[in-house]
């Protein structure tokens, strides 16, 4: 199935295929953070990132959300349409955390009315800038129309997603996604879902995802394995 490697990541390695149309996501036990100035292998992450992220996408798909993933062939493998990335990291935040918390200097946890949709430009070698719409259209990353369903879908998947975790003791503070152009020029999400790219909470304010690895608070995977397990508790 795997043909030749495309693309070396951080969290994942892909491979083209025999088919043009596909590639197989890889899975990787290693874990960064800032930037990749923190790197860290981490045995047993691939699996766990992947599992958690094929069954969220899965269910993406069911609930008629246009996504990349076709279906998952192993532990760490999974296939995927391949698109062209768009160079956005979409960030939506239902409460203030992180970045938000420090840039604005609030404190974390408080819930936002409104969840807000932020971007931020995909560019390793400027530290992924924080952007507006405005930046967004002058470097012809795309159009005002393209904008406005990319922020519609990732409302529309917080919808889902909230729920879901909520059925499972979770709260979604937040969470990064990234779209890319299928064949046919359509917008679809791409990447992954995972607790590397989200925050979620316990009813007791634990963290249940990467900051765990961020902020030197424990084991990445004995939370990762906690959210896996929660999750196949899910129809
Ligand atoms: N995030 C991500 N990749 C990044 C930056 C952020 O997946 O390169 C996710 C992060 O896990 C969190 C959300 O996006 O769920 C918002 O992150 P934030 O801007 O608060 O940055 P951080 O505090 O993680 O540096």
């Amino acid at each position: 199935m795997k043909r030749s490697l495309l693309y070396s990541g951080k969290a994942k390695d892909i491979y083209l295929t025999e088919d043009d149309e596909l590639i197989v996501s890889c899975y990787k036990d290693q874990a960064t953070a800032f930037n990749g100035l923190k790197k860290e292998e981490v045995i047993g992450k691939g699996r766990l990132n992947n599992q958690i992220s094929s069954l969220i996408f899965e269910k993406l798909n069911r609930a008629g959300i246009a996504t990349h993933f076709v279906e998952k062939l192993s532990d760490t493998e999974q296939l995927n349409k391949k698109v062209a990335i768009i160079p956005l990291e979409v960030v939506l935040r239902n409460y203030t955390a992180g970045s938000f918390s420090k840039r604005f200097g609030v404190a974390e946890g408080i819930q936002l009315e409104q969840p807000i949709v932020e971007f931020y430009y995909k560019k390793d070698e400027l530290d992924d800038p924080f952007i507006n719409d405005e930046h967004v259209a002058f470097l012809d990353i795309a159009s005002k129309e393209e904008i406005a369903y990319i922020k519609e879908e990732t409302r529309k998947i917080n919808g889902l997603l909230s729920s879901w975790f909520a059925e499972i003791g979770l709260t979604l503070i937040d969470f990064k996604l990234e779209f890319g152009k299928d064949k046919d020029g359509q917008i679809i999400l791409a990447d992954e879902f995972s607790p590397d790219n989200c925050r979620l909470w316990d009813a007791d304010g634990h963290h249940m995802d990467k900051d765990v690895f961020r902020r030197g608070l424990g084991e990445m995977t004995d939370v990762y394995q906690i959210v896996w397990e929660k999750l196949q508790e899910l129809d």
